[in-house]
């Protein structure tokens, strides 16, 4: 049995039914793993998928997009799944691109848009 994987969870609002669109053609792979979710984000993927393993942390921008760099930091995170809206301002952009590069610095796989993220499963089957 291969050991389970900690997979970050975040989208921007108006990327948020992409995510969980996503997770739902995704749900057998999460399903072998345990996720950590933003707020907002965690939420509408487990009223989609309630039967996943997935901690809710802090709204991203009241400090969940922190928490998840602090695992990254920490080697607590093995993969990042962040659909970024690169057509909205953000309010946490700080937040957001310490976010991205220390997932960048700790080479993690991290997929920005659900092309990526699809790949990035399909790398790991
Ligand atoms: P949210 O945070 O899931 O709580 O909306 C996402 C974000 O960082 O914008």
């Amino acid at each position: 049995m291969t050991r389970q994987l900690a997979i970050g969870l975040v989208a921007h609002d108006d990327k948020k039914a992409d995510l969980v669109a996503w997770a739902k053609a995704n749900a057998a792979f999460l399903e072998r793993n345990v996720l950590y979710g933003t707020g907002t984000t965690g939420g509408r993927v487990l009223e989609a998928l309630p039967q996943l393993q997935l901690t809710r942390l802090k709204s991203g921008p009241l400090g969940g997009d922190q928490q998840l760099g602090a695992m990254i930091a920490e080697g607590r995170l093995d993969i990042l799944i962040f659909f970024v809206d690169p057509l909205s301002p953000q309010p946490h952009d700080v937040d957001v691109k310490a976010l991205i590069r220390l997932a960048t610095l700790a080479d993690i796989p991290f997929a920005c848009n659900a092309a990526t993220a699809t790949l990035v499963v399909k790398g790991l089957q």
